[in-house]
Order: structure tokens, then C-alpha cells, then sequence
């Protein structure tokens, strides 16, 4: 088997029917894994599956609400009994809701908590069977910046995201005798639909990121496609709970 061949794996990716999800599933698609897009709008997730098989991939779309606990194990039984196993798991799904911190309705802290961290427990709790059963296994949770910075819109998506890294690090240590490597991704300034409403509501964001980022550009959601190979791979065997930033270098910039 080549180092990044996906052939026979099988991949869940949440929130894979758009933005850094699809752009992961087009790498683990085009890397020979099946990939199982797994969402709530049925519709986005029809036409990801659609452009998937087209670029010449094996997927399937299975609609999940990742805030609830059932309906994650349902979508894990759901992608073995479509493809005889699960290998890779993305936890990718995720929201914010941008205030002051003294604005939030509680529900609100805790709704960003749910679909955020809380969720990504609940799947790898469903999933940790079948990589078990499959000899072994590779999750990656998608972090953020703020894992690592504060910004004072974002106290209940900073909190989910930081507590993301550290879920990661404690599923590293509990599942490496299980052959199973957790890591995160911290992905930078991304073009996609959820910054596309904090451009609307933060002020000059887009510039503030331009100026900050050495690439000297806003990432794609194509950028996302081989760290998710790697992270899936073979090539990664021996690399567990780390946090990787893709960022065009907006992390190391002083
Ligand atoms: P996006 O285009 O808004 O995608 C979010 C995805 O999450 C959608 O596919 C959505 O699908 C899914 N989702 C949301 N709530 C869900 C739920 N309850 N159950 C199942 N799926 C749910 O945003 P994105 O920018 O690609 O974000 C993807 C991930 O990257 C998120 O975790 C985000 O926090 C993180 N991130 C993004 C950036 C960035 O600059 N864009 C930076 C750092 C981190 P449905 O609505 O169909 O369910």
C-alpha cells in the first residue's frame, strides 16, 4: 500500500456537504477512501456527493444532527452497514454565534458547546468500536485559531475550540494502544460560508487578516485536502494529539 493511498478506508466527515468538510472529502475521495458526507441539508449534501462520484469517488451522503447524541451513533451504524467498516473520522461540523461576551443567552453559550466540542465527543465515542474492530483508526477535529487566541466575539466558539485540542490530546493518550492517532486541525482565515457572515459582522476583518497573514492571502477550502490525507494515512502513524495550524502562517506572525 502507498503512503497516502485510501484505497478500501471508509471516512465520515461532518459538516461535509460544504466548506472545509467538502474540501477534506475531495482529498479523501480523490485519496481512494469511501467517503461518507454527513450533514443535516440533504440538498448540499446530494450535490457534494454528486461532484465526489463525479471527480471519479465512492460516497454517500447520511444526514446527521450532530447536536444529538443518537442521532451520532445512528450515523455511525449508518456508514457501516453502507460501506462494512469506519477508519476515519473528521469532526469537522461546527457554528458560532458572535457577541460580547456579556450578551450571550446562556442557551446560546451552550448551543456553540453542543455542535462544537460536545458533538465531536459523542461521534468518536460511537466510532471508537468499529476502529477497534477495524484494527485501528484516525480522527481529526477541526480546531480553529481561536484554540489559541481569544477574540472578544467569540467567548463560547473560542471555548469550544480550545477545549477541542484538549479532547484530541486526551484521545491520543486513552487510544494509542487501540492503534487509533487523534489530531487536530487549526484551520486559519478560510473563505467559506461561516466567515462570510463574520465578515459582516466584524469590521474590517478582511482586511485585519490580509495584513496579518504572510501567505498574503484568505485560505481555500482546497487547502484542507491534504492535511486530511495525511492526517488519514499511513504517513501518520506515529503522529498523535497534535494541532496543526493551516493558516498561511497567520498563527506565527508576530
Ligand atoms: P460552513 O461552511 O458553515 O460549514 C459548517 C458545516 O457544519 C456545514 O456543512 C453544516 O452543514 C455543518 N453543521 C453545522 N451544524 C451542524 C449540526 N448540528 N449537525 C450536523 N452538521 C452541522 O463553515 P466552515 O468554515 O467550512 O467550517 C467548518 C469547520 O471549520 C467548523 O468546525 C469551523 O468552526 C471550522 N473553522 C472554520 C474557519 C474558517 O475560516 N472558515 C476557521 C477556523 C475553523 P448543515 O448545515 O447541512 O448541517
Amino acid at each position: 500500500m502507498k503512503l497516502f493511498d485510501l484505497d478500501g478506508r471508509v471516512a465520515i466527515v461532518t459538516g461535509g456537504n460544504g466548506g472545509i468538510g467538502l474540501g477534506m472529502c475531495r482529498g479523501l475521495a480523490d485519496a481512494g477512501a469511501s467517503v461518507v458526507v454527513a450533514a443535516r441539508n440533504a440538498d448540499k449534501g446530494a450535490a457534494a456527493v454528486a461532484e465526489l462520484r463525479e471527480r471519479g469517488g465512492t460516497a454517500e451522503f447520511v444526514a446527521v444532527d450532530v447536536d444529538s447524541e443518537e442521532s451520532c451513533h445512528a450515523m455511525v451504524a449508518s456508514a457501516v452497514e453502507k460501506f462494512g467498516r469506519l477508519d476515519i473520522l473528521v469532526n469537522n461540523a461546527g457554528i458560532s454565534i458572535r457577541k460580547q461576551p456579556e450578551d450571550y443567552a446562556l442557551a446560546e453559550f451552550k448551543k456553540v458547546i453542543d455542535t462544537n466540542l460536545n458533538s465531536a465527543f459523542a461521534c468518536c465515542q460511537a466510532a471508537y468500536p468499529e476502529m477497534k474492530k477495524a484494527g485501528g483508526g484516525k480522527i481529526i477535529n477541526i480546531g480553529s485559531m481561536m484554540s489559541i487566541f481569544g477574540a472578544e466575539f467569540a467567548a463560547p466558539y473560542a471555548s469550544s475550540k480550545g477545549g477541542i485540542v484538549q479532547l484530541t490530546r486526551a484521545l491520543a493518550c486513552a487510544w494509542a494502544k487501540d492503534n487509533i492517532q487523534a489530531n487536530s486541525i487549526l484551520p486559519g482565515w478560510i473563505d467559506t460560508d461561516m466567515t462570510k457572515t463574520a465578515r459582516q459582522v466584524v469590521k474590517g476583518l478582511y482586511e485585519s487578516v490580509l495584513a496579518r497573514t504572510p501567505a498574503g492571502t484568505w485560505g481555500n477550502v482546497d487547502d484542507f485536502a491534504g492535511i486530511a490525507v495525511f492526517l488519514s494515512s499511513r504517513a501518520s502513524d506515529f503522529v498523535t494529539g497534535t494541532a496543526i495550524p493551516i493558516d498561511g502562517g497567520y498563527s506565527i506572525k508576530a
